[in-house]
């Protein structure tokens, strides 16, 4: 059922286990000799038992032997418990540090990962940001707790109990065949209970997922659920989840009982089993049996039957590796999914792009441009005109190489598109989206982020021409505010202040000022003008006072361009750009604006 297999699985986690082989060594060195120790009590008894034993026959009891013995095991079993402890700490201790050791590796890992790949990963089926971080999240948890499980649960368990069997058998052959037997039975209902149990434990993980996304979605929603009064729905389908989840709950719970008694019953036949064969041994007077023998045989059993009773936990944990572990080195081994780059480099960028015959179809099939063939000269504004879902920002994705278009060819000053170097290429485009992103941190990061090499006075200067100056003066704290505090406009102005201290010749435009009041409109109009002076710049806008500023449009339908030239030659040709402009002027009522304003 699962594609992966357990050897398959580990040899793939080798690698980041690799480097701490020695952390790893040291700690199976402390397993062997932490199973020598838990077998100590049952010779110790054997013995005391013994010696007791043969005192008592003796008629009159020795003290002063009695003592010797005492004493000899006081000291014996206190030692060992001394070395049992300190080799249980640094057993535990050790194993904790190789799976956080480990967990670390792989995260840092898969977020080096992440950032290589291509945009088209981020956009298909299943990469969701909540799949995809849950994917991250839990791969590395079950694969880091896999480790730790393997290396510091499994072996020394086991070497203990193999240790445990090999000294039954050492003992006498019978009464080690009995433990011998008892051990299949154990693994057998234990893998009854596993399978059983598969299926609640995934329904258990699933709602309390669906629990969380219904918490999630009321907080996000409190204004509109309030707004409409609907909080009895919200609480009633929270309700209904919760009863579906208790009846699983309950299920799962009882049958794990059930199962856990049934593994106790067994385990008191096999200790039953025992006593009898030993006591019968005894009576008998098999050679090398003796009442100590008896104690002996039932300690030794329980250090075999004790890894068993974890065996179900660990069988849960490894199998939900096995799932987890697929999705996590997939996203490790997704070698396709690095974004590639050529290495062109030039001195000097021009900003002069040229699309011919091109076809672009997204990850998830949305066929977004038809043979579209455009240019856009360095040095001037070209504007890109169309209804919602033309193909616009899409043009910027290709033009910005964030993803391949499925045919036909795109040039940047002559050369190629694939044969630049990606990040050379980003590294002279500026991109001002509609909603721009402000990471947590303050006005004066975020700006830097443009250029991390700037100065606080480039800070200021390109905080002036984005027209934010003054609002960010008036702040208690100036630069050093959080900027996720600014109100969607001064954010759209933190952004384009960002985009002056990168100071790139080719800048795209998507929508900058959708979001924002007239007089931001107006202010940022205002530093667009002044820092299209000399570079390429591309204008994605349903503003038509932002259009009629281009040098050239192109008018988009469909994924196809439909019309193109200079604003005023494509008004005349009439078409889709005539009935958007003369419907966004009829919007903005231009004609009683006219009177108002006469
Ligand atoms: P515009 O910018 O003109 O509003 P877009 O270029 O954003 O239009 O979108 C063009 C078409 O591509 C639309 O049909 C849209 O649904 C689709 N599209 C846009 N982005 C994606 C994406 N990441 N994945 C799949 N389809 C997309």
């Amino acid at each position: 059922m699962n594609k992966m297999s357990v050897f398959s699985l580990l040899r793939q986690l080798w690698p980041y286990v690799r480097p701490y082989r020695w952390l790893i060594a040291i700690t199976v060195s402390l397993t062997f000799l932490g199973s020598l120790m838990a077998q100590v009590n049952a010779v110790v008894l054997d013995r005391t038992v013994d010696a007791i034993n043969a005192l008592i026959q003796q008629g009159d009891v020795l003290w002063s032997r009695a003592a010797r013995i005492l004493v000899t095991i006081s000291i014996i079993l206190l030692g060992k418990e001394v070395v049992a402890s300190l080799v249980t700490f640094c057993q535990r201790y050790f194993g904790e540090r190789l799976r956080i050791l480990v967990s670390r590796d792989l995260s840092l890992q898969v977020v080096s990962r992440l950032l290589t790949f291509r945009m088209a990963f981020f956009t298909a089926d299943g990469n969701e940001t909540g799949k995809l971080q849950s994917r991250i999240d839990r791969g590395i948890m079950s694969l880091s707790n896999t480790v730790n499980n393997f290396f510091i649960e499994i072996l020394p368990l086991f070497t203990s109990a193999i240790l445990a069997l090999v000294l039954m058998f050492l003992a006498n052959v019978y009464v080690g065949l009995v433990a011998l037997c008892i051990v299949p039975l154990y693994f057998w209902v234990t893998n009854i209970q596993a399978t059983r149990m598969k299926g609640g434990r995934r329904s258990i993980f699933q709602s309390h997922q669906a629990v969380s996304q219904g918490i999630l979605n009321i907080i996000e929603s409190i204004t509109v659920i309030k707004s409409f009064n609907r909080q009895d729905i919200e609480a009633r389908r929270q309700e209904d989840i919760q009863l579906a989840m208790t009846g699983q709950q309950l299920a799962t719970r009882r049958q794990s009982f059930l199962f856990n008694g049934l593994k106790s019953f067994l385990e008191q036949i096999g200790t039953v089993l025992i006593i009898i064969l030993t006591a019968y041994l005894v009576l008998i007077d098999y050679p090398g049996m003796s009442i100590g023998k008896i104690m002996y045989h039932v300690m030794l059993f329980s250090n075999v039957s004790a890894p068993i009773r974890q065996l179900h936990r660990i069988y849960d944990d490894l199998n939900d590796a096995l799932i987890y572990a697929e999705g996590f080195f997939g996203l490790l081994q997704a070698r396709d999914q690095v974004e590639e780059s050529g290495s062109y480099r030039p001195e000097k960028v021009q900003g002069d792009f040229e699309m011919q015959g091109v076809d672009f179809t997204y990850p998830g099939g949305t066929k977004a441009l038809h043979n579209v063939s455009l240019r856009i000269p360095a040095g001037k504004i070209t504007a890109l005109v169309g209804l919602s879902g033309a193909g616009k920002s899409t043009i910027v994705n290709l033009l910005d190489k964030f993803y391949q278009p499925d045919c036909g060819r795109i040039t940047l000053d002559g050369t190629p598109l694939s044969e630049w170097d990606t990040q050379w290429l980003r590294e002279h485009i500026g991109l001002v989206l509609q909603k721009n992103h402000i990471f947590e941190g303050t006005i004066e990061e975020n700006i830097l982020y443009g250029n991390p090499d700037a100065t606080h006075e480039d800070v200021v200067e390109a905080a002036r021409q984005a027209f934010l100056l003054d609002q960010v003066m008036q702040l208690p704290y100036g630069f050093q505010t959080s900027a996720l505090q600014l109100s969607g406009g001064q954010q759209q102005r933190v952004a384009i202040a960002r985009m002056f201290i990168k100071n790139p010749p080719i800048i795209f435009l998507d929508e900058p000022t959708a979001s924002l009041d007239a007089i931001a409109t107006e202010q940022i109009r205002s530093s667009i003008d002044a820092i299209k002076q000399g570079r390429t710049v591309i204008i994605i806008s349903h503003n038509i006072g932002q259009i009629i500023d281009a040098d050239q449009i192109y008018v988009l339908q469909e994924g196809r361009v439909v019309q193109s030239g200079t604003p005023q030659e494509v008004y005349r040709q009439g078409g889709v750009y005539k009935e958007i402009f003369d419907a966004s002027a009829r919007s903005m009522n231009a004609d009683k604006i006219a009177q108002t304003m006469g």
